[in-house]
């Protein structure tokens, strides 16, 4: 569904944040790029939801290339840590404005809205304000938010970063299921070696703007391909 090819970014025209970087990210599965802080994961993912472009080479959203995509037409969702809600709207309003503003129909939206709310067992909260709401239900919201498009691809940029550890092992398995029912792609960055193991499908290890080793959870432990990577799976675990 994405294809980075050949992909560099340097913000300054200097540092490579990002190094010759090629990702084929497969549907329906959730890719996780794992990686110390300043590695270069959410520069990576900025890219792909098209905040920031790439310095050399192209990323392509099945098969075209992103920058070349309306916004409005690439159908990608977003969780972000900081992805705060509208304190002044009800959940229901914040699920409803962004369908709104892209002029879908009241009932459709309304319809919408429900499935999104169902899929996260959030239905009997459409009336709350977000100030009434615990982190984690937070959180849920934000998760609806991204769903209620309907998109094809799902970026998580550290969702769960705020929450407590015990509300943290809750929402990874919430957000699991959302995937394995859903079929969405979903692509997740986090630093948390034991979240990527838990969750995903394949992780794409990152250190100094370079993936070192792309693999399912068991072969990044079982078969670490560089001492970089094994120390970095084998820490926390
Ligand atoms: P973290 O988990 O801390 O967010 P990361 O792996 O996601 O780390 P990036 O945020 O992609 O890493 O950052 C990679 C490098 O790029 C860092 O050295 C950072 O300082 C730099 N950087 C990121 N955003 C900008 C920006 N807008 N302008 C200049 N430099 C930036």
């Amino acid at each position: 569904i994405v294809s980075f090819k050949n992909v560099q970014k340097t913000y300054d025209g200097e540092t490579l944040v990002v190094k010759n970087l090629n990702l084929d990210i497969r549907t329906g599965e959730f890719l996780t790029m794992l990686g110390p802080s300043g590695s270069g994961k959410t520069t990576c993912l900025m890219m792909l939801a098209g905040f920031e472009t790439a310095t050399h080479g192209e990323i392509l959203l099945k098969g075209k290339p992103i920058n070349r995509i309306p916004p409005e037409r690439r159908n990608i969702g977003m969780v972000f840590q900081s992805y705060a809600l509208f304190p002044h709207m009800s959940v229901a309003e914040n699920l409803a404005f962004p369908l709104k503003v892209r002029k879908v129909p009241c009932s459709e939206a309304g319809e919408r809205v429900k499935k999104a709310l169902a899929m996260v067992n959030m239905q009997s909260f459409a009336n709350r304000m977000p100030a009434q709401l615990s982190g984690g239900q937070q959180q849920r919201i934000a998760v609806a938010r991204a769903l209620v498009f309907e998109p094809a691809l799902v970026l998580m940029d550290e969702p769960l970063g705020a929450l407590d550890k015990q509300l943290r092992e809750q929402m990874q398995y919430e957000i699991k299921r959302i995937h394995e029912e859903s079929g969405l792609t979903v692509v997740y960055v986090t630093h948390d070696q034991g979240e990527a193991m838990t969750m995903s499908d394949r992780i794409a290890v990152f250190n100094n703007g370079i993936i070192q080793q792309l693999a399912p959870p068991s072969e990044l432990y079982e078969q670490p391909e560089n001492a970089f990577v094994a120390r970095f799976i084998g820490e926390n675990n």
